[in-house]
């Protein structure tokens, strides 16, 4: 049994549905990381899609253990005001977004977490509905959507989050944006009928025109 996220915060209105995950779409998650990772004595090789074995201690030249990975992403996550910033263009594409859709952010991180985050992204006028969960995101927006099954786009820089969405909520149009250069660069293909976007102004033209039937560059 998936433990859902509490929804009561969240009114829709009718309109089409935009979900956005937050780290590496809405705001940078791994360039931000990096210089976090510095400032505790270890650097980030980007040599691989992933953090685990790519986090290196200058003390030691050794990777750190995934315990090591962990306790170091939740001291991130704790201090996210002090590094996290919005992605290129992602704050104000969302605003024009928010016109004709609604927009839910969907974190997977710890509820713990999530105060620091509402704060953070008020403060960049990213002022639309948080939802963390560390369960399946598909299992979340199929619930989410269940009295009002309007159109729905969902955005997520993580392959698994994708298929779980597609697996849920198959009409649901799927786009895998990551906006790091060097881990997008690296990142295995998200999977057939799931959209790549390079920055917010592929992730606007895409959803427009599958949820507003717009067809030329948005807005
Ligand atoms: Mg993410």
């Amino acid at each position: 049994m998936t433990n859902l996220p509490d929804f009561a915060h969240i009114k829709l209105t009718g309109r089409p549905l935009i979900i956005c995950d937050i780290d590496e779409v809405v705001l940078e998650f791994v360039t931000p990381l990096g210089r976090f990772l510095v400032s505790e004595g270890y650097n980030l090789i980007p040599r691989s899609f992933a953090l685990t074995g790519n986090i290196i201690s200058n003390a030691t030249g050794e990777a750190a253990t995934e315990q090591d990975v962990k306790s170091l992403l939740d001291r991130f996550f704790t201090a996210q005001e002090a590094w996290q910033v919005p992605a290129p263009n992602a704050v104000s594409t969302l605003a024009a977004l928010s016109r004709d859709a609604d927009l839910v952010f969907l974190t997977a991180m710890p509820a713990r977490h999530a105060a620091v985050r509402r704060v953070l992204l008020d403060r960049h006028d990213l002022i639309y509905p948080l939802l963390a969960t560390e369960g399946p995101k598909g299992a979340v927006i199929k619930a989410l959507r269940e009295s009002m099954p309007v159109p729905c786009a969902f955005i997520d820089d993580i392959a698994r989050n994708l298929l779980s969405v597609r697996e849920h909520v198959p009409e649901c149009l799927l786009i895998n944006l990551m906006v790091n250069d060097d881990f997008r660069a690296m990142a295995p293909a998200p999977g057939p009928g799931i959209y790549r976007a390079a920055n917010w102004d592929d992730v606007a033209a895409l959803v427009s025109a599958h949820l507003f039937g717009k067809s030329e560059k948005w807005p």
